[in-house]
């Protein structure tokens, strides 16, 4: 009988199954399309209390393939435009994430913001969505953004987020969309986490394929903090899912006794995995019980601030 509450600290939600699916583009591993009902219901049948919402829009490969489909190249009036529609989407999924999760009580909402919108419209975006909406937090990909994580026209969103305590939590370490990993290894957070040392910083993924610059960066900074969503992954029955764990049961524990059992947070990444199975696969992990309660809800409440 677990005695410790569970917290997902990382999963993504879509309007419909459809944009769900579009989203996974043929990633169907778990079974699961994304929508909130969906979750809520994987979240009672494994009893984990809240998930986090890291929702976000793909701003910059919208941008790409809009320019791409026009015949010449675009006026600065027509780029303008297009811009605004983006940004227009971007401020719509944020809207839409609060919404959910004052619907599904067991869903925490973050927004997102891209460079793209601009410094003012992110800073006010940012306020609106906390004071109006209930945001928690903040989730960017500069990989998707193709932007360092310390860029100018973030200064005063984090500044804001600094002040009041939230978080942000970003994506972490390589991702097979955009495989230039300069803007999302571990070593790209540094100038970042040192120049707003009250600020919390999450990389998502244990910072991936980069593990080594993750455990150097947490003996650096004591503000910066790790999900394990996506890189030790399991199956229906909880073993490792074959392919896609970056770490075997030994390895995953003395990875994260490395980077400090107080520095990790348990997240899934839904809907690419399944956050049943997944706790399935960390139930299993030889830490001590102590060390899960920390990892698997403990750690959340605190560096979260849920
Ligand atoms: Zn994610």
């Amino acid at each position: 009988m677990r005695t410790y509450e569970v917290i997902d600290a990382h999963v993504h939600t879509y309007k419909t199954p459809e944009i769900g699916r579009q989203a996974l583009s043929g990633f169907h591993i778990s079974g699961c399309c994304g929508t909130p009902e969906e979750l809520t219901g994987i979240l009672e049948e494994a009893g984990v209390t809240l998930a986090v919402q890291c929702n976000m829009t793909p701003a910059r490969s919208m941008l790409e393939a809009a320019l791409s489909g026009m015949p010449e190249e675009p006026s600065p009036a027509e780029k303008e435009a297009l811009t605004r529609k983006i940004s227009d989407r971007i401020r719509r999924r944020n809207r839409w994430t609060c919404e959910t999760a004052g619907t599904h009580a067991r869903l925490v909402p973050f927004i997102s913001l891209d460079p793209i919108m601009g410094r003012d419209a992110m800073t006010d975006e940012m306020v609106q969505c906390i004071e109006q909406h209930g945001a928690r937090g903040l989730k960017i990909h500069p990989g998707e953004g193709h932007f360092m994580p310390d860029d100018t026209s973030l200064h005063p969103v984090y500044e804001i987020l600094e002040r009041r305590g939230l978080p942000v939590i970003s994506h972490g370490g390589l991702d097979l969309a955009n495989p230039d990993p300069s803007f999302t290894r571990p070593e790209a957070f540094a100038p970042l986490l040192a120049r707003f040392p009250r600020l919390t910083l999450v990389i998502a993924h244990l910072g991936r394929d980069f593990f080594e610059e993750s455990v150097r960066l947490a003996k650096e900074f004591p503000n910066v903090f790790f999900d394990t969503s996506a890189v030790i992954p399991g199956n229906e029955t909880g073993d490792p899912l074959e392919g896609l764990s970056s770490f075997t049961d030994r390895e995953a524990v003395a990875f994260i006794r490395k980077i400090g059992v107080d520095r990790v947070l348990f997240g899934s990444d839904y809907p690419w995995f399944h956050p049943g199975w997944d706790l399935r696969r960390f139930l299993r992990l030889p830490f001590t019980e102590e060390e899960k309660a920390a990892l698997l809800g403990a750690n959340a409440r605190r560096i979260l601030g849920l």
